[in-house]
């Protein structure tokens, strides 16, 4: 199984995990290739492209206006950057310092999540202080309304699969809060699906990254209320330049919002795939397999693989075999400690499933 990356001594991946950033997030189509490369090949106006990268985020979000990014990672550190310092140059040059002290957003304990990095970190280079509120387990609306005061600069809110999924106060409900207290709010919506459902409730900011459901290129980006969008754009006069989105990425950016619609993915034959491999491995002497749907109810269906006590190895030791392996596969292992490891259908490549099969067949059939 051959990979462009074999060139350098690098082994083929089989990407069994997700849209991860440390396996290079998503494979792009032909289309934003091209519109890649050729953007690759020309000069162009950036200060323009971004703009019109802005209104063509726009149309696709609803929203007012928006702002290209080279990640959702620095959309909400330039977010947070252009709510404390406006389009205020010297303000734009003294971030992450901001000379008053109204700084503090507002961040409920089960939304204070590791994406890879700290997102209170994102937070805090763009100027913001992070107040956490609530517990890890439950917060109520209380807890924001009570943290609000003078030094309150917004709300953060992120819409993930990472957070916890129960006990929290919903978004809705945030947006209620932040329309009484007339205190922005910034959805962080990275890896969501949904372009338009953030911005239609009243978010003031939403934040997308590019390559994770919108399937892009390295890239991100930010939509929302207009005068806000204008100073995000104008922290590339400041932070902003320490990210500096590329005319490739703003290209294939602008490529894959406008392919996003006709994007086709197929839960229902990735489930028949997952069955096929479940079936396989039940026959595997200490495997139990079963198809499960994601824990943040998206509509992915993964094969479960039960590792239980009886099999020869670990969850754990049968996750990093896997990885050692030539091609390296990589399942999705958040679980090995509790003995659980998942197999997400969607970054797949034709044949790769067949090869995952036979591996695990290697490993167990002999023990
Ligand atoms: C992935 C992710 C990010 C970071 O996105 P990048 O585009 O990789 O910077 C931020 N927040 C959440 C919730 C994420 O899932």
């Amino acid at each position: 199984m051959e990979s462009s990356f074999n060139d350098l001594g690098l082994k083929t991946v089989i990407n069994a995990s997700g849209k991860m950033t440390v396996l290079g997030s998503s494979i792009l189509s032909e289309t934003v290739s091209n519109a890649i490369k050729d953007a690759s090949q020309d000069y162009v106006n950036i200060e323009e492209f971004i703009r019109t990268a802005g209104s063509i985020i726009a149309d696709h979000t609803g929203a007012e206006d928006g702002c290209p990014t080279n990640s959702a990672s620095s959309g909400m550190t330039i977010s947070v950057a252009a709510l404390l310092a406006k389009k205020n140059l010297v303000e734009i040059e003294s971030i992450p310092f901001i000379n008053h002290t109204k700084n503090e957003f507002i961040l409920q304990a089960g939304h204070d999540i590791n994406f890879g990095a700290d997102i209170k970190q994102t937070i805090r280079v763009g100027g913001g202080n992070v107040k956490l509120v609530g517990a890890v387990n439950e917060v109520q609306s209380s807890h924001i309304v009570e943290n609000i005061d003078e030094n309150t600069a917004g709300i953060i809110y992120v819409k993930s699969h990472h957070t916890t999924q129960k006990g929290m106060v919903s978004l809705e409900e945030t947006i209620k809060i932040s329309e009484e207290y007339n205190i922005p709010v910034i959805v962080d919506a990275a890896a969501e699906k949904d372009l338009t459902t953030y911005i239609n409730m009243g978010a003031d900011v939403v934040v997308y990254s590019g390559s994770k459901a919108l399937e892009g290129p390295t890239s991100g980006f930010i939509c929302g209320k207009k005068h806000i969008m204008e100073a995000c754009r104008e922290q590339y006069k400041g932070i902003g330049r320490l990210m500096k989105v590329s005319k490739e990425g703003i290209a294939g950016l602008i490529a894959s919002l406008n392919q996003y619609e006709n994007l086709s993915s197929n839960p229902q034959e990735q489930k028949q795939e997952m069955e096929k491999l479940s079936n396989k491995l039940n026959q595997l002497h200490g495997l139990s397999c079963e198809i499960s749907k994601d824990e943040a109810g998206r509509e992915i269906y993964r094969a479960s693989i039960k590792v239980k006590n009886n099999c020869y190895y670990t969850a754990s030791e049968l996750s990093e075999k896997l990885q050692n392996g030539n091609p390296a596969i990589y399942l999705r292992n958040y679980y090995a400690n509790t003995g659980q490891l998942f197999v997400d259908p969607r970054p797949l490549k034709e044949g790769q499933i067949d090869f995952i099969i036979d591996r695990f067949y290697e490993l167990l059939n002999k023990s």
